[in-house]
């Protein structure tokens, strides 16, 4: 694609950086399933590729496109949102502290609980919604890393991204924000300060619940990014090769997916809030929504697919709500095409800090009008039985 020119995002997206195949010249990029790369008979390896752990050429235009969205120095596809964010954490020194919200995606937040305690790290999880906190929190010179999500798994709390980031660098800190709910198409962390920028793939980015995947986009090239990249390597945390076609395919329509979903999504807040079976509808695009004000500051053109409703009639309801929908799939996860709907307590373990009557609601590309139906019939029926 022409470098000179500055264009929009979505046309990056749509031809996934326009890069055709030089040989064949196929509009689309080809796969390389190749595990190993000739050496040269002078004994060296001129092409800058030995063994496919270390990467892959398929990944290529998953990370140009990554990191042209961003506005970062360079990405990393991983083998999935978890070997992503662990490797932020293993580049760690032992002894580190690290300061994490208290409300993030559980499955990290149990990771960080449990393992990092084995790497020598330490965390504290505070409130980060507050950057009044987080100054509380971090120890100058020896707070490495702040982490956070925004909007946060599954109330969808906000952060404020430039107030963390100043705070952390302040603190002589990184800070590595979680982006795979509102995407480069809503929030651009490292243009707000951020240093890292951490994707599920499996989510958003792919977008069609067919790959589990997971990024990293970079603000620098610096010795802690070569560690990442070590860290992938070593650990062959690499994503398959048809798992990164596919990745790169689903990227060239994110901008329609996630702009689909926004708009579905508020819609469908707007439309159960004060509802009679509803106690609250949880969305950073609603006015009243806490957070509201951060959630307009930093996130550009909508609010995101992600929302929650807690029910009325408790942990009950909630759980009947979701057995009676026959549109929506009861499933976890989130960011694909398909809407989801997820009782998010019933997943999570002993320390689950999720309220017991929430519903976590993944809006797809459906027609908004029939998943809010269908979410009204299964309401009516969990409240008449
Ligand atoms: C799913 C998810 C992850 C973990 O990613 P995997 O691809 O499942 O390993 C991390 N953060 C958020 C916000 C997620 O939704």
């Amino acid at each position: 694609m022409k470098d000179k020119m500055s264009l929009h995002p979505e046309t990056y997206a749509a031809q996934a950086m326009g890069a055709t195949d030089p040989v064949t010249r196929a509009v689309i990029p080809a796969i390389h399933p190749s595990t190993t790369y000739v050496r040269d008979p002078d004994n060296l390896y001129r092409s800058g590729r030995i063994y496919a752990r270390a990467d892959n050429p398929t990944f290529d235009p998953a990370e140009a496109l990554l990191t042209q969205l961003e506005g970062a120095a360079a990405s990393f596809c991983f083998a999935s949102g978890m070997a992503a964010a662990t490797a932020i954490f293993q580049a760690l020194e032992p002894g580190d502290h690290v300061v994490a919200p208290r409300v993030m995606y559980w499955g990290l937040r149990r990771w960080l609980a449990n393992f990092a305690a084995q790497w020598r790290i330490e965390v504290d999880f505070v409130d980060l919604d507050d950057p009044t906190k987080l100054a509380q929190a971090v120890r100058p010179g020896r707070t490495k890393l702040v982490w956070i999500e925004t909007p946060a798994n599954p109330t969808w709390v906000l952060t404020d991204i430039a107030a963390t980031a100043t705070i952390a660098h302040g603190a002589g800190a990184r800070l590595a924000v979680d982006n795979t709910v509102p995407t480069p198409v809503l929030t651009r962390p490292i243009e707000l300060g951020a240093d890292l920028v951490m994707h599920s793939a499996t989510k958003y980015l792919n977008g069609h619940s067919d790959v589990i995947g997971g990024m990293l986009a970079t603000a620098a090239q610096d010795g802690f990014w070569d560690r990442v990249q070590t860290i992938r390597s070593g650990n062959g945390a690499v994503l398959g090769p048809m798992e990164a076609w596919l990745l790169q395919r689903g990227m060239r329509t994110l901008f329609l997916r996630v702009d689909r979903a926004s708009r579905s999504a508020l819609r469908i807040a707007e439309y159960f809030v004060g509802h009679r079976h509803v106690e609250a509808a949880l969305y950073p695009g609603l006015p009243e929504f806490p957070g509201h004000d951060v959630a307009k500051r930093q996130m550009r053109g909508g609010f995101g697919g992600m929302l929650s409703i807690r029910v009325k009639g408790g942990e009950n309801a909630a759980i009947a709500t979701a057995a009676a929908v026959q549109l929506w799939h009861r499933a976890t996860s989130l960011g694909g095409v398909e809407s989801l709907i997820e009782h998010r307590r019933s997943i999570e373990d002993a320390t689950s800090l999720c309220p017991p009557d929430l519903l976590r609601l993944s809006v797809g590309i459906e027609h908004p009008d029939d998943l809010i139906g269908d979410l009204e019939q299964a309401l009516d029926r969990a409240h008449s039985a």
